[in-house]
């Protein structure tokens, strides 16, 4: 062992680690960050070249200034620096065609998006999600919710953009309690999503420098090996390089790699058997590189009948490219039911081409470069019912003194990424 000794020791730099080795560092703890790659941040990771900006994801941040990250950073002293969205053209692709995504329930009113009757069915429905008590549904699908009352073919479909704002675009997949949690906290909200300045680089650099200036370590590069444990109690952890001790240990990575470090005898069969079982969502992200800007289009477009993300990157934020180069970043989810197959990322490839050329024209032909990530976890957690918030594990484990476990698989508030940033608040309110 090393003399050192730590008042946590936290595994992974994530969002949710740098946060909590963030806040921790700011309450006075000694605090030791641990990651295994060489480069901080995770999922939200980064890599500057070529005067590019490369993210792994970029990220927007739901609910700009009023959200789950937001509050970490306001916590900190260190606000995030949102671009300023307002004026920005958004986009929903429902039935094959491109249509202005609405912010309210009135903009639904000026839409083509569903005939009339289909129209007024979907709002009387939404009123009833702006009502609802979240705990009453979160072990139903949307799809059920919606059956209660309606039976509309053409409103059934279009709930696939209620699904993907928490990131599960099928309305028979995903938990009803789960949309209806952040459709009414959105609903409150001036600004619906936020994109920081300079991506997530701007967060990943504040979360290091609050740690570093409050005194915090981080050690990257470093992978833990074992989680080490006496009589019941996580008294430290052992990397390829050395042994630390630690008052509390946080394991801040997905769920699932628990048990590479610790064994799944320490813990209670139906925790075992619920981490083993974490289903994820997948997909595949490719960023295309232009010499000319090949669309005005600055909100973005996001799929209602598929599981499609678009992202004109340096029309928002011209940072994040050298002068005279344009990024747009286009990704869809993989099936979550399909056999990782290495056929999947090339036809999800295809279908984005096809859809680039169908909405704007001529596009492929001036690609000048293109970077794929096949991405075999974009939530670590898909906010289904037997994955929604009151089946999640606890932040303070129940069979290990002193480990906690943070990151967007744990029970906290919030989705995808904002699960990451609750998690690491609560663990800091909570020590
Ligand atoms: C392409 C993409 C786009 C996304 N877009 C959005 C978005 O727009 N908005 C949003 O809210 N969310 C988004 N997400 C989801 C978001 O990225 C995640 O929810 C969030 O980053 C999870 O953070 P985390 O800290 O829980 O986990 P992670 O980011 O997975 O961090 C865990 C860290 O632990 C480290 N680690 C694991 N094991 C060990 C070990 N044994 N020793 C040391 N270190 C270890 C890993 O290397 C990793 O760095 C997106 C994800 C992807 C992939």
């Amino acid at each position: 062992m090393t003399d050192t000794h730590y008042d946590a020791v936290i595994i992974g730099a994530g969002f949710a680690g740098l946060s909590a080795a963030a806040l921790l560092s700011q309450q006075g703890r000694r605090v030791l960050l641990v990651e295994k790659s060489g480069r901080l941040g995770g999922r939200a990771a980064y890599i500057e070249r070529d005067g590019f900006v490369w993210q792994y994801g970029q990220h927007s941040h739901r609910l700009a200034g009023d959200g789950i990250a937001a509050r970490v950073f306001e916590r900190l002293g260190e606000p995030i620096d949102f671009i300023d969205t307002r004026g920005n053209t958004a986009y929903l692709y429902f039935d094959g065609r491109l249509h202005r995504r609405p912010e309210s329930v009135g903009g639904f009113l000026t839409t083509s998006l569903l005939p009339w009757a289909a129209l007024l069915d979907f709002l009387r429905f939404y009123r009833r999600v702006l009502k609802e008590d979240a705990n009453a549904w979160y072990d139903r699908t949307l799809l059920d919710f919606y059956r209660e009352r309606g039976r509309n073919p053409w409103v059934e479909r279009f709930l696939g953009f209620l699904g993907f704002t928490v990131m599960v675009s099928d309305p028979g997949l995903v938990s009803a309690g789960e949309v209806i949690q952040f459709l009414q906290r959105a609903a409150k909200a001036p600004i619906k999503q936020g994109e920081p300045r300079g991506g997530s680089r701007q967060l990943i650099d504040k979360l290091e420098a609050a740690i570093r200036r409050h005194g915090g370590e981080i050690h990257a590069a470093e992978r833990v090996e074992t989680i080490l444990v006496e009589r019941g109690v996580a008294v430290g952890v052992k990397t390829d390089r050395a042994h630390y001790r630690a008052g509390k240990v946080v394991f801040a990575a997905p769920l699932p790699g628990l048990f590479r470090v610790m064994p799944e005898s320490l813990f209670a069969p139906p925790f075992v058997d619920y981490v083993t079982h974490i289903r994820p969502s997948r997909g595949v992200s490719i960023d295309f590189v232009f010499n000319e800007p090949v669309t005005d289009i600055t909100g973005g477009i996001l799929g209602v009948d598929m599981p499609l993300w678009v992202k004109f990157q340096s029309n928002i934020d011209p940072s994040i490219a050298p002068a005279g180069k344009h990024v747009n970043t286009w990704a869809m989810l993989l099936d979550p039911d399909s056999p990782a197959s290495r056929d999947a990322p090339d036809a999800a490839e295809a279908r984005i081409k096809r859809l680039m050329e169908e909405l704007i024209p001529g596009c492929t032909d001036r690609i000048v470069h293109q970077r794929r990530l096949i991405l075999p976890m974009v939530n670590g957690n898909m906010l289904m019912p037997s994955q929604s918030y009151p089946h999640r594990p606890s932040i303070i484990c129940p069979d290990v003194r002193n480990l906690y476990f943070i990151g967007d698989t744990v029970q906290a508030e919030g989705c995808s990424g904002d699960i990451a940033f609750s998690s690491a608040l609560e663990l800091a309110g909570s020590l």
